[in-house]
């Protein structure tokens, strides 16, 4: 349990700590520029929050020795844990350990078995290692040294009372399939010995090709019903989630608060909510096609392989998806998804007929249960008064016929074709429903 040791007059108790927080501070000058993302704090949230602790501060700090200093020692005073990513590389730029050492008032140590494993680690690969890789065997006084499977910089864990507090710090590597490898190796259950049982339950619902206020007026009056529901809704192109959030007494007591706001939503957008545990819509579709003993092709234009893309970036893909074809220019339209050359003619390669033709022709031939035909004015240029930027027909063939969906969508071409693909796998969603 993190506990909180207090003196009164001369006698010492200590109680443990009911609300602990977390904050993430991210190390790296590259996070502050266009180029780099900070995600390993959606990770790290993402974890923290699992084991019922809220994060309750986020920052992103440059390599400065100074601002670093200042981070740590606010973060300190504020959270009872506190985790930084990043700056534990080997260059001088790198200054996490040594920032942490002076907020904290400890010391620096070279630890002589890290050091050794680095220079195995250099050794088994034939590297010739630099002398400015031994700071990180630079270990905090009184840390715990977590060891990295993935890279040269080990992580750290101190717990421990600074300035009369009790705090937990961790220190990981910036590299994020280092970081994640750590902290799911060494710092989940170290953290969960120390925290009070978990009691903070949190849901994601996932709704499909229904727009924010529309999803926003629908579920308001529900909220209000339950107001200890922290309730977050995000929107993406044509996909909406709707984040729940609970604490209570006991982890059941905050899971069946949260359980019952989702289900009254759920109830209430009915089939629109595509997922009720995070899954994605295309886990979801290939969940549903291996249900059905069915299989999918998809022929597409003017998304240019997204579909597959998204459709096969699900592990065991292979068990339902037969293969398809980016269908680009109306000679290939008509070659390898059957479209006839007369018909493009007569109505255009965006149209309702072709977009039917694609979705039939590819199912024909990939010799699948359902056939996807995607074809659209995906922009910037290219559109006209009669066919507009965003327009997209939807065709989804299968053993009883071909149903077609036509939409103007808003926004740049990324957006479009995202749209397009979600509202082609919403279609086939719900007829495998
Ligand atoms: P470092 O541990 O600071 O040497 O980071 C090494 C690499 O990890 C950097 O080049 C970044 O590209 C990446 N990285 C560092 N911090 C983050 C972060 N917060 N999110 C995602 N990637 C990161
Ligand atoms: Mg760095």
């Amino acid at each position: 349990m993190l506990g909180v040791e207090c003196y009164d007059g001369c006698r010492r108790f200590s109680f443990t700590l009911l609300a602990v927080n977390a904050e993430i501070i991210a190390v790296g000058s590259e996070l502050l520029t266009p180029f780099r993302m900070d995600t390993n704090s959606l990770f790290l949230t993402e974890q923290i929050n699992q084991l019922g602790v809220e994060v309750v501060l986020k920052s992103i700090v440059g390599d400065d020795l100074k601002r670093l200093v200042a981070a740590a020692q606010h973060a300190l005073f504020r959270s009872e844990i506190v985790i930084f990513s990043g700056g534990l590389g080997p260059t001088e730029d790198d200054l996490t350990r040594e920032a942490v050492a002076e907020a904290l008032g400890v010391t620096l140590r070279r630890d002589e078995a890290v050091l050794a494993s680095i220079e195995q680690r250099f050794a088994t690969r034939g590297w010739k290692m630099s002398p400015n890789n031994a700071k990180q065997a630079d270990v905090l006084e009184g840390a715990v040294v977590l060891p990295n499977p993935n890279g040269t910089a080990p992580g750290q864990w101190l717990s421990g009372k600074f300035d009369g507090r009790e705090r937990i710090v961790i220190l990981l590597p910036g590299p994020p399939h280092e970081l994640k490898a750590l902290f799911e190796a060494e710092c989940r259950e170290r953290l969960r010995s120390k925290l009070p049982p978990a009691s903070l339950a949190t849901r994601v619902l996932k709704v499909a090709m229904l727009g924010e206020s529309q999803v926003d007026a629908r579920v308001a009056p529900i909220y209000k019903r339950y107001g200890d529901v922290q309730t977050t809704i995000l929107a993406g192109a044509g996909e909406i989630q709707l984040h729940f959030k609970s604490r209570a007494a006991t982890m059941d007591a905050a899971q069946a608060r949260v359980d019952e706001a989702a289900d009254a939503v759920e109830e209430e957008l009915d089939d629109a909510v595509y997922s009720r545990n995070g899954e994605s819509l295309e886990q979801i579709v290939g969940y549903w096609l291996q249900m059905r003993n069915a299989t999918l092709a998809v022929a597409e234009s003017c998304t240019g392989g997204l579909l597959g893309e998204r459709i096969t970036s699900v592990g065991g893909s292979s068990r339902y998806f037969s293969g398809g074809a980016i269908v680009y220019s109306n000679t290939v339209k008509t070659d390898l998804a059957g479209v006839p050359a007369d018909m493009i003619e007569r109505h255009g390669a965006v149209s309702r007929e072709v977009a039917a033709a694609l979705a039939e022709g590819i199912r024909y031939r990939c010799e699948s249960t359902f056939g996807i035909g995607i074809t659209g004015v995906a922009g910037p240029t290219g559109g006209t008064p009669e066919k507009p930027v965003g327009l997209v027909f939807h065709a989804l063939a299968s053993d009883s016929g071909t149903e077609v969906i036509e939409r103007n969508f808003p926004g740049d071409r990324q957006r479009i074709r995202w749209f397009a693909t979600t509202l082609a796998l919403d279609m086939l969603r719900k007829k495998l429903m």
